[in-house]
């Protein structure tokens, strides 16, 4: 017993010596790979695919990628799918061909790029998902995003206070709600976010979903198509509010949407002094969509200050070519369904016409002539 006792200690005096020198080992040869990447990767490729080029923020969130990375002397091979899966997936496979050292993907469908990842990961090149997390995929390195719960749980913020129940507006308040693409992990932070905020008020009443379409998979908007939303509005508009109901309020995760969704409500004769339009949310601070708040169409929008998200990408990516760890701030959230993602995330602001001025033009992300 005692003998053993005296065994074992001595075993592991013996493993933790053997530990330290392949400690110490291994720390050399880190160094080493870190600075042979260092030297290697300088100047090398980086594939950027982006989604698609119908929204306006991803020709800014590619601009933004592809300046930065140039100005530390990489090359940028930068593609847009048009939301088409075949298409985004040959731009990936295209970028490893070409040589590429690192890919940033901006996915359409989390899901589908698996066998384009384990190309990646066969020829050791890593992969930051930008700003939609790839799913079910061990190789996938770094996320670089927003707070997506919170953008939801922004979301719906707004839409009470343009209700007026933040001032004690009790209701009834018919609304309707819309969710993003289901096959964009993001799309599920978002309704998970709002509904956080939303439940308790059509539980106690003050929020009626009069078409009784209440979860995501009804809600969502496949590929984020504006024209989809425009005619779930148009079927709801029709089926639900005969008789004189009235619309007060619809949850929008996106500016796109937001605009299908007005022009639905404007057929039906929103829109004017005696029948204004409900109180309408949205994301990303586009164009139309700041003008259409301007204008007292939209309410509000969630501002993601994409220049922000390209460069703390690209920090990301310079960190890893170079064999450093980039910096997170997030390493619980991310689940991607194969394993927890190393994660950046980024805080985003509700934007009405409150404070447009001050966040967007003040922000220089338009001019005040851009939004005449
Ligand atoms: C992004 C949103 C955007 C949506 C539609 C989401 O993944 O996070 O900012 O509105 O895609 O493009």
């Amino acid at each position: 017993m005692r003998l053993g006792r005296i065994g074992g200690v001595v075993s592991a005096i013996a493993l933790a010596a053997t530990m330290t020198a392949c400690g110490s080992s291994q720390k050399t040869v880190d160094a080493e790979a870190s600075s042979s990447a260092a030297a290697g990767n300088a100047g090398a490729l980086v594939g950027v695919t982006m989604p698609t080029k119908s929204s306006e923020r991803w020709i800014h969130d590619g601009d933004n990628v592809k300046k930065q990375l140039e100005q530390l002397g990489y090359k940028v091979d930068l593609q847009y799918a048009q939301d088409d899966i075949p298409t985004q997936v040959n731009q990936i496979e295209n970028q490893i061909t070409k040589g590429a050292k690192l890919l940033i993907i901006a996915s359409i469908d989390g899901t589908a790029i698996s066998s384009q990842l384990q190309q990646a990961a066969d020829a050791k090149i890593p992969v930051i998902a930008y700003d939609r997390l790839i799913r079910n995929s061990p190789n996938v390195d770094y996320y670089a995003t927003f707070d997506n719960f919170k953008v939801g749980v922004q979301q719906a913020t707004s839409l009470l206070k343009g209700l007026g129940v933040e001032d004690g507006e009790k209701g009834p308040f018919n609304v309707e709600l819309f969710g993003g693409s289901p096959d964009d992990n993001n799309a599920t932070f978002f309704w998970n976010g709002a509904m956080s905020v939303l439940q308790p008020k059509i539980d106690d009443g003050t929020l009626v979903i009069k078409s009784g379409q209440t979860d995501f998979k009804t809600a969502a908007i496949l590929r984020w198509d504006p024209a989809t939303a425009q005619k779930r509005m148009e079927d709801i508009l029709t089926k639900t509010y005969t008789g004189g109901a009235k619309v007060d309020g619809v949850l929008s995760p996106y500016d796109g949407l937001s605009i299908g969704i007005l022009s639905a409500l404007k057929s039906s004769g929103y829109g004017t002094s005696g029948q204004p339009y409900p109180t309408v949310t949205g994301q990303d601070a586009e164009l139309a969509s700041v003008k259409s708040i301007i204008a007292d169409e939209q309410y509000s929008t969630i501002f993601k200050d994409t220049r922000k998200l390209a460069e703390q990408t690209v920090k990301m990516a310079d960190a890893v070519l170079k064999g450093g760890q980039p910096e997170v701030n997030n390493t619980k959230d991310y689940d991607n369904g194969n394993k927890v993602v190393p994660s950046y995330l980024l805080e985003s602001v509700i934007v009405d016409k409150s404070n447009y001025q001050e966040i967007i033009v003040g922000g220089s992300y338009y001019t005040e002539d851009q939004l005449k």
